[in-house]
């Protein structure tokens, strides 16, 4: 299919397009101590032939961005860093928040933004989402940005339609040149942190979902060359099942990610492949 241009097979490097994105969601987890060892034994995991296949970024809490930038500097790792959540807006009286301006300054390149907890326990609109990634946009950083239907949803038939409306939502009004260089994260809420993951074949449908929408609304050049991650439940025994659906570019792992060798072995999955 002509919109899909993955990265080659298992065995040689990524031949141009799409390279996929192996995401470490610390959520509210390890503090800035953890972080630092966590980071180190990662990258200690991790070799060179591991990071021209994938690239990898961290997503540590707010508290622990500095300690981790400055081990990524000090020891050249090629490690992207990256953020949970910002603010929409630059800077005022929001007591508690972190801007993507401040971001920025730690040399953050990815944040996640709409992420499934954020919606639901933090109401979250796709407006909120929108204006997030307009803001990480602004700071010249990419959001990731995260989509998935709950079991209800999935059950009812809706799924698609959640997924699109979510998408629509949080990529509105933006142009195809930026959509082009955008993550979207497909997590079904029912597969994070459950230890259900959703099969290959069912996220496969998804992110082509997500794909195909992309290139009604923004073009196939755009589509072409936006990264879809899956999320939920990935773990090295998942993930090269995964990873090798033509329009899954990568992962977005919770979890999973906390243990260093457990998410090395996710980041270098293609070693582990039948
Ligand atoms: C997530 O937090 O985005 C996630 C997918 O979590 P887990 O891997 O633990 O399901």
């Amino acid at each position: 299919m002509p919109l899909r241009r993955k990265a080659s097979g298992r065995d040689g490097g990524p031949a141009g397009g799409r390279r996929p994105l192996i995401s470490g969601n610390w959520k509210m987890n390890h503090n800035h101590f953890e972080a630092i060892q966590t980071i180190q034994k990662l990258a200690y995991a991790l070799n060179s032939d591991d990071y021209r296949h994938v690239e990898v970024s961290v997503h540590p809490p707010f508290t622990d961005l500095r300690s981790v930038q400055t081990v990524l500097q000090a020891d050249d790792i090629p490690i992207a860093l990256g953020a949970q959540d910002c603010h929409p807006e630059d800077a005022g009286a929001f007591t508690g928040e972190v801007s993507a301006a401040m971001l920025a300054k730690l040399d953050v390149s990815y944040v996640i933004v709409g992420h499934s907890e954020r919606r639901a326990l933090f109401g979250e609109s796709d407006e909120v989402v929108n204006a997030k990634a307009r803001a990480v946009l602004r700071y010249g950083m990419v959001p990731i940005v995260c989509v998935g239907e709950t079991i209800e949803q999935r059950r009812a038939g809706q799924a698609q339609d959640v997924v699109s409306g979510q998408l629509a939502g949080s990529l509105d009004g933006l142009d195809a040149g930026v959509v082009s260089k955008l993550v979207v994260a497909y997590e079904p809420v029912w597969a994070i942190g459950t230890g259900e993951t959703a099969t290959p074949a069912d996220a496969q449908d998804m992110c082509a979902h997500v794909r195909a929408q992309v290139a009604d609304g923004w073009g196939r050049a755009a589509a072409a060359d936006l990264r879809v991650q899956y999320g939920g439940s990935v773990k090295p025994s998942n993930a090269p099942d995964l990873m090798e659906q033509p329009d899954i570019d990568g992962a977005l792992v919770g979890g999973a990610s906390l243990d260093a060798t457990e998410f090395a072995r996710i980041v270098n999955h293609r070693l582990y492949a039948a």
